[in-house]
């Protein structure tokens, strides 16, 4: 039984997933409206060892040596991963060990203004931010902040990071399977917290980046053709980064804090913009979700925008651009919409079958967003397949037999 990785789950499509969780419930940056991991009890900018990594690192390598290896490893859980000081450390251990398995990190992002947090997190294979807001006042209703951190400084974060981690990206993909030395950080920084000081990108390690490419694959209608071949859907490619946006009905959805997040959003340009809302409006009293034609709306108008005249082509003024963005939460069609996974309700099922789990339990075995997994939990329990009961540790499902 280990105490800091949770799975992994076996899926027929989603392939192995093994979640790892850095810091123990709930040490968070934010306390968000809508968190359904419960109150953060430790609301804190500092970064320290909240979780040995030593530890983490011992049960990983119990971990590869007595098990196949997962398709990908996530760090998430129910807390800030980024606040543990040593996630670098991590994430170095695993692809020097297995760089044939990618890293996935989900993240609320308000730490990368920080450098050595931009760095640690630059050998991820998939980072996935939030951003709820981008007035303060609406930031501050939303994810109730630790009093330090400041709006502008956290998008400027996220600015920083998506701009260096698509230059590391770019950079490593133009590698040949030669072993090279990359100079990935600013300012001639190591890649990460860790002693790796050159970097080397081996053959193996591009090897494994194309095959886990191969298994990455949109399922934004404009992918889905590439995508039919696939084993493992993502709604984003390997080596990306997904901005999340979680919009609450009448609270950060105004026209205001949708120009302002749209502006931010032009300034990250994140790979993919991925809108979500409440699945279950009845998780936290007082807050509602968005309806499927408000996000439906809301992608409309952050899609596309007009390029200002101090940046456009001289040949082509005005040309629009637009921003890649998919809802990735829906009301009673979700089913229908692209980014329903039959794989991971497969997951949820095959695994609360094995245990009950609580949505905490399940979003760390799975790797995904608690909000993410409230929609499976949602649809389950509306086809009867799933039901809940209330216990001390919180709420548990198990399957109807
Ligand atoms: S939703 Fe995520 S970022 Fe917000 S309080 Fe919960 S764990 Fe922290």
């Amino acid at each position: 039984m280990y105490k800091y990785l949770f799975g992994p789950v076996p899926s027929r499509r989603l392939g192995i997933s093994l979640g790892v969780d850095l810091v123990t419930h709930k040490i968070c940056s934010l306390d968000c409206i809508y968190c359904e991991c419960g109150k953060t009890t430790e609301l804190t900018l500092e970064r320290r060892a909240y979780v040995p990594h030593e530890w983490v690192i011992k049960e990983l390598g119990h971990y590869f040596d007595n098990h196949p290896d997962p398709d990908y490893i996530t760090f998430s859980g129910s807390g800030e991963p980024t606040l543990n000081i040593n996630i670098g450390r991590v994430i170095d251990f695993i692809k020097k060990r297995k760089p044939n398995i990618s890293v996935a990190v989900l993240t609320n992002g308000t730490l990368l203004n920080q450098k050595e947090v931009r760095n640690s997190l630059l050998k991820a294979d998939l980072v996935m931010p939030s951003l709820d807001a981008a007035i303060s006042s609406t930031f501050k209703a939303v994810n109730r902040p630790h009093k330090n951190i400041d709006i502008k400084d956290y998008i400027n974060g996220l600015v920083d990071f998506t701009s260096m981690y698509k230059a590391f990206r770019r950079k490593k993909s133009s590698l040949s399977d030669e072993n090279k030395t990359f100079p990935c950080q600013e300012n001639n920084a190591s890649c990460s917290d860790s002693d790796d000081k050159t970097n080397s990108l081996g053959s193996d390690d591009k090897a494994a980046s194309l095959k886990f490419n191969d298994k990455l694959l949109s399922l934004n209608s404009g992918d889905k053709a590439s995508s039919s071949s696939s084993d493992v859907n993502f709604s984003v490619r390997n080596g990306k980064i997904a901005l999340e946006i979680l919009i609450l009905h009448g609270i950060n959805d105004s026209p205001e804090d949708l120009t302002a997040l749209k502006d931010a959003c032009i300034k990250i340009a994140p790979d993919v913009i991925q809108i979500n809302t409440l699945d279950r409006p009845g998780a936290v009293s007082g807050i509602t979700p968005a309806s499927f034609n408000e996000l439906e709306q809301i992608k409309s108008f952050l899609s596309s925008y007009e390029t200002p005249e101090s940046e456009s082509d001289g040949d082509n003024p005005g040309n629009d651009k637009s921003l890649n963005v998919e809802i990735i939460a829906a009301g009673r069609d979700r089913k229908k919409i692209s980014s329903y996974r039959e794989d991971m309700e497969s997951a949820i099922l095959e695994t609360i079958h094995r245990r009950p789990c609580t949505a905490d339990d399940l979003s760390k075995v799975t790797g995904s967003r608690i909000t993410e997994i409230n929609k499976y939990i949602s649809t389950l329990e509306q086809k009867g397949e799933i039901a809940s009961v209330k216990q001390k540790r919180g709420v548990f499902y198990h399957t109807v037999k």
